[in-house]
C-alpha cells in the first residue's frame, strides 16, 4: 500500500468518464472511496463499483444530486461520521445543456450553473470544514479549456467553467495557511460520454485544432487530478493544469 492507502477520497461524477478513471488513478494506491452519480440507471456507477471490488478496494457510490446543498450537506455529515475525516475531494461531476445564447432557455442555463458551478461551492465548503481542523486537504475542480477561449453554443458551461476557476483562485488563498491546496485541471476535448453525443463533423474540426492530432483519453486528465493530489505537487496551489493536448496554450 502506497501513500494513500488511508487517505478518504470523495469523486463527484465517479460513475462514468473522467471520473471513473480518476476513481481508479487512487484505487492504485488503496484509498477509500466515495463517489456520486446521478443516474437513476445505475449501471454505470455498478459497473464502476465492481471493478473497484474486484482490485480489492473498499469504495462506495452514492446517488445524490450534488447541486442540492442540503443533499451534499447530509452526505458529507455520513462520511464524516464513517471515516472520521476526508483527505481529497475532487469536483468533477458536470452535465452540458449547448445551445447558441438567443436559443437558450432559462432551464438551461441554470441547470448548467447549478451542476457545474453551484455543486463545487457546496461540496468544496462541506469538506473544507473537516479540512480545516485537519490542517490538511487536497481539493481539485473540473474546469474546460471553454474557460479560456469559449466555445460556441456553451455560453452557459464556459461561464460555469471560468466560474470554477475564479473560485479555485479565491479559496486557494482562503486556505493555503492551513495546509490545504485547491487547484484546477481543464481538459481539452476527452473521449467520454459527453463527447460521444457530438456529430462526427464537429469532432473531426476539434480534432483538426489539436497539435498531439488526437482526442483525450479519460486517463490523461485522471493522472494530471492524481498528481495534483500526491506529495509531488505539494508546492502548488491557486493553479490550473492544461490538459488537452497542446489545444489551448
Ligand atoms: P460524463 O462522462 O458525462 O460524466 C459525468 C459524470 O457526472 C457522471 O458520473 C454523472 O453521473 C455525473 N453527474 C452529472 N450530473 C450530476 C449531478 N447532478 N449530481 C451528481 N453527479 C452528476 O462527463 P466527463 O466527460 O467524464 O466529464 C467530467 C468533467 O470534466 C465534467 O465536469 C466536464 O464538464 C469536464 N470536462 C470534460 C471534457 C470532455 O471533453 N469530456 C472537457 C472539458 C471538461 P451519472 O452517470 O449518474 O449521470
Amino acid at each position: 500500500m502506497g501513500e494513500e492507502a488511508s487517505r478518504v477520497v470523495m469523486i463527484t461524477g465517479g460513475s462514468r468518464g473522467i471520473g471513473r478513471a480518476t476513481a481508479y488513478a487512487f484505487a492504485e494506491e488503496g484509498a477509500r472511496l466515495v463517489l456520486a452519480h446521478y443516474d437513476p440507471d445505475e449501471t454505470a456507477a455498478e459497473e464502476t463499483l465492481a471493478v473497484l471490488k474486484s482490485r480489492g478496494i473498499a469504495a462506495e457510490s452514492h446517488r445524490v444530486d450534488v447541486s442540492s446543498y442540503p443533499v451534499v450537506t447530509a452526505l458529507l455529515n455520513d462520511i464524516l461520521d464513517r471515516f472520521g475525516r476526508i483527505d481529497v475531494l475532487v469536483n468533477n461531476a458536470g452535465i452540458t445543456r449547448d445551445k447558441i445564447l438567443v436559443r437558450m432557455s432559462e432551464e438551461e442555463w441554470d441547470a448548467v450553473i447549478q451542476v457545474n458551478l453551484k455543486s463545487v461551492f457546496n461540496c468544496t465548503q462541506a469538506v473544507l470544514k473537516p479540512m480545516l481542523k485537519q490542517r490538511s486537504g487536497c481539493i481539485v475542480s473540473l474546469s474546460s479549456v471553454v474557460a479560456e477561449r469559449g466555445n460556441f453554443g456553451q455560453g452557459n458551461y464556459a461561464a460555469s467553467k471560468a466560474g470554477v476557476l475564479g473560485f479555485t483562485r479565491s479559496v486557494a488563498r482562503e486556505v493555503a495557511s492551513r495546509a490545504i491546496r485547491v487547484n484546477a485541471v481543464a481538459p481539452g476535448f476527452i473521449e467520454t460520454d459527453m463527447t460521444a453525443v457530438l456529430p462526427e463533423k464537429v469532432k473531426e474540426s476539434f480534432i483538426e485544432q489539436i497539435p498531439l492530432g488526437r482526442m483525450g483519453h479519460p486517463e490523461d486528465v485522471a493522472n494530471a487530478v492524481y498528481w495534483l493530489c500526491s506529495d509531488k505537487a505539494a508546492y502548488l496551489t491557486g493553479q490550473v493544469i492544461h490538459v488537452n493536448g497542446g489545444m489551448y496554450m
